[in-house]
């Protein structure tokens, strides 16, 4: 709309390109920030990629811009032997204001910031193939080898606790003991049957605790759309680097499975079109391990399964919480819509249960190609 096109334009003009701002059109189909594409009449046609960011949920926007230039800083050392036009289409490439800052803020009170727009790539919301998911995989497979070797106490904990199964077992317990919205006798099955797997949920958890898992750092939303890919459908770049922070590998890889493994939607009501695609599975672990085997300590690579069952009863753990106090967090399009949600990821925890030998035999097989 009008008003979202000029705050989107008149935040352009506040970074430093070449050229005059032809346009700032909405652009992409991420849900967290505000996203514009910026056209100029410069001769070489470069566009941009503004992003009013979503300061509700990342409050500290100094610490979160701060990351993302250690981050993109190190991995263009990376590859900066394959040259400038490559490291330009691998890796975001951070715009500074005209005053030589990483975002500026408006007088509405909000952030933006720059990158350029990597051109001829292509983001999806629903991995389609087999090709699509190995392809995923490498990407977020390569991203943590390449910072594998970047202190993660050099980055600040933008989310704290984000993955953090005690943490948020422990706002569930809260909101049982409020029962604020009256929800809980109604809720008690499925909180037996969380409370049930709550020991072996913390497997990661302990055995970060033992020392056995190093502390890396971990991109967190490892949706696909926060892949872009060449229109060949291989890797091109890792974006959305918001929630880029010290985390455990299988936090990045459970995630990335809890979608890719549901043949169903996020809050699909119906809980028998709730079953595992094991081929896409299977695809995205070998894209994964194709990369991530040559930095992963052994206990890591044990860890992924465990971070495969524990995303969707973390996702379950959230969203019972929401319901119990009262839906204040996710937006709800029904009533009962977070007890559905929740309903869904247990199915999917349900389902990885049955196949489980299945699962673990294909990690086996990937690690060894
Ligand atoms: P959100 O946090 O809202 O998901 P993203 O950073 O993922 O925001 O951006 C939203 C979408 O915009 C992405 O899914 C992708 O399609 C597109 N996009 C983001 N950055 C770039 C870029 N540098 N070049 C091209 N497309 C981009
Ligand atoms: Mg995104
Ligand atoms: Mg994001």
């Amino acid at each position: 709309d009008d008003n979202n096109n000029t705050a989107g334009l008149n935040a352009a003009s506040q970074f430093d390109i070449q050229g005059e701002i032809v346009d700032a059109k909405r652009f992409g189909s991420g849900h967290i920030n505000d996203t514009f594409c910026v056209s100029t009449n410069t001769e070489d046609g470069r566009s941009y990629l503004l992003q009013r960011i979503n300061h509700h949920i990342f409050s500290n926007v100094d610490g979160l811009m701060n990351n993302t230039k250690i981050v993109l800083d190190h991995l263009k050392g990376k590859l900066a032997h394959l040259g400038e036009e490559r490291v330009e289409k691998s890796t975001l490439t951070l715009i500074p204001t005209k005053e030589g800052k990483l975002y500026c803020k408006d007088e509405e009170g909000n952030y933006w910031r720059m990158f350029l727009l990597i051109e001829d790539t292509k983001s999806y919301d629903i991995v389609e193939t087999t090709a699509q998911a190995y392809s995923g995989g490498q990407a977020f497979g390569e991203f943590q080898k390449q910072l594998s070797d970047l202190e993660a106490e050099k980055l600040v904990e933008i989310l704290p606790n984000f993955h953090n199964i005690d943490f948020r077992l422990g706002n569930l317990r809260k909101a049982i003991e409020k029962d604020s919205v009256g929800r809980v006798k109604s809720v008690q099955d499925i909180l037996d049957y969380i409370f049930d797997r709550e020991e072996r949920m913390r497997t990661i958890l302990d055995m970060a605790q033992r020392g056995e898992l190093p502390l890396r750092i971990t991109h967190n939303d490892t949706k696909f759309n926060n892949v872009l890919l060449d229109q060949e459908d291989n890797v091109q770049c890792v974006i959305d680097l918001d929630t880029v922070m010290p985390g455990y590998v299988a936090y990045d890889f459970g995630d990335a499975i809890r979608t890719i493994i549901n043949s169903a939607a996020e809050d699909e009501a119906d809980k028998t079109k709730i079953v595992l695609n094991i081929p896409l599975f299977k695809a995205y672990a070998e894209g994964y391990l194709s990369e991530a085997k040559e930095f992963l300590t052994e206990a890591e690579t044990a860890s992924l399964l465990h971070g495969v069952f524990l995303l969707p009863y973390m996702q379950a753990v959230r969203f019972l919480t929401d319901y119990l106090e009262g839906d204040t967090y996710y937006k709800i399009h029904y009533p009962e819509h977070n007890l559905v949600r929740t309903n869904a990821q247990l199915k999917l925890v349900q389902e990885l249960e049955k196949h489980e030998s299945e699962l673990v035999e294909i990690l086996e097989q990937s690690v060894n190609a």
